[in-house]
């Protein structure tokens, strides 16, 4: 079966969203007090989203149960359910930031493997807040910056950490401990500290409240800022608030994207983007949260290694299709522009190797299947999607896109 199908993707209203951004985008009333944290597109098991096909709505994990060949196509098909499973291999988000989240990493795929058989072994329901794996599958993932966008992204250099730490009075010491240490040895004695020692620490530099005169690339800044966003209590610090000395503080511009590996410690702090990752929730938490932080299950699994972030440059206005370039096997992410006014720029034609998920970000278009149906009665030959709404292309679908507003859309797949 081939085609196109129309999909709502699905909300989750964690406390550190926005109040505007995902409604305003998506284009439904936000109500007073909610926060809109994520908008999802995917078939996962926990939160999929909804399918139009046959004049009923179902969910797009049981459609996908039900319509096995249309995630991958026959060209790939064999080769993509050995690596990827039998599952749509990605989820695609639209995050709004306004609360630092937590640092987490993300494990490999052998590690999730062993991590989730592990905690069934010990009878650790999926719904225990002190599980870590909830399913079998690595999670690397890219974002493109929809706004001007601030994240913890790996270890800086040793030289750099050293530069910040003997920088500022209350940290020197921890300057010289960390000469005679690999950065695997430090972090771990940071991660462990008392509350004596964070206090030391950390309490002079809370104490500048100068946020509103530092540079955001100041490590300061974060410290301060997120210990009031977050509410941390001043005898209760995270030790996460020591990783603004230790990670890279990185602004993405929008347009701009970056993708996290397996092990890459990470934090979004501030801002709007779109996430595309691999179809997992493993999540290990490493600080600047409340929730439970399983030091020994960090440990093994964070890469320490020194990262020199690299940004993946913006699609130049006058490309009508752009692929973002990352390692990942499990997902690619193409921008697609469309200007009425310029009819050589508005007619986009394509075909999906596998199954793929659009969604308009701004403007409007019409989504035509070309591909000639076996089962026509089950097929939608033509949708009309404005901003905020989305579609399910079927593997080996040929497709055309005609913008009838100027804008862009963007396209979840897998790499060719
Ligand atoms: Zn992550």
């Amino acid at each position: 079966m081939t085609g196109i199908y129309k999909l709502t993707g699905t909300l989750q209203q964690y406390a550190w969203g926005g109040e505007n951004y995902i409604p305003n985008l998506i284009q439904f009333p936000a109500q007073a007090k909610q926060t809109y944290a994520e908008w999802w597109l995917g078939a996962h098991n926990s939160s999929p989203s909804q399918i139009e096909f046959n004049g009923t709505s179902m969910p797009l994990n049981q459609f996908l149960n039900e319509h096995p060949n249309v995630v991958y196509g026959e060209k790939s098909a064999v080769k993509n359910r050995q690596v990827l499973g039998d599952e749509l291999p990605y989820l695609l988000k639209i995050l709004d930031v306004k609360q630092p989240l937590s640092i987490q990493l993300h494990p490999t795929k052998a590690q999730a493997e062993i991590g989730f058989a592990k905690e069934n072994a010990q009878g650790i329901a999926l719904t225990d807040p002190k599980r870590t794996y909830k399913d079998r599958n690595h999670k690397p993932e890219m974002m493109i910056a929809l706004s001007d966008f601030w994240l913890l992204h790996g270890f800086k250099t040793k030289a750099k950490i050293l530069d910040s730490l003997r920088s500022r009075h209350s940290l020197q010491a921890l300057a010289t401990q960390l000469e005679t240490q690999d950065l695997r040895q430090f972090y771990t004695a940071v991660m462990q500290a008392n509350q004596a020692q964070l206090a030391e620490w950390l309490l002079p530099i809370l104490a500048q409240q100068n946020a509103d005169k530092l540079p955001l690339n100041d490590p300061d800044y974060w410290v301060q800022y997120s210990q009031q966003a977050m509410n941390i209590p001043l005898d209760k610090l995270d030790a996460g608030l020591m990783c603004f000395y230790l990670f890279n503080i990185v602004e993405v511009k929008q347009g701009e994207g970056i993708f996290q590996d397996a092990g890459i410690p990470h934090a979004y702090l501030r801002g709007q983007n779109i996430e595309l990752m691999a179809c997992s929730d493993n999540v290990i938490r490493g600080g600047l949260t409340p929730k439970h932080v399983d030091i020994a299950e960090l440990l093994k699994v964070i890469d320490c290694r020194e990262v020199v972030p690299e940004l993946i440059p913006v699609a130049t206005e006058n490309q009508t299709e752009f692929t973002y370039h990352t390692p990942a096997k499990d997902f690619a992410l193409a921008t697609i522009r469309y200007n009425p006014q310029n009819n050589l720029a508005n007619n986009i034609q394509g075909k999906t190797q596998n199954g793929s998920i659009l969604l308009v970000m701004q403007g409007e278009i019409a989504l035509k299947s070309k591909t000639a149906q076996k089962d026509t009665a089950l097929s939608t030959a033509e949708l009309t999607l404005k901003q905020g709404q989305s579609a399910f292309i079927c593997a080996d679908t040929e497709y055309e896109i005609t913008g009838m507003q100027t804008g862009y859309a963007v396209l979840a797949k897998l790499p060719e």
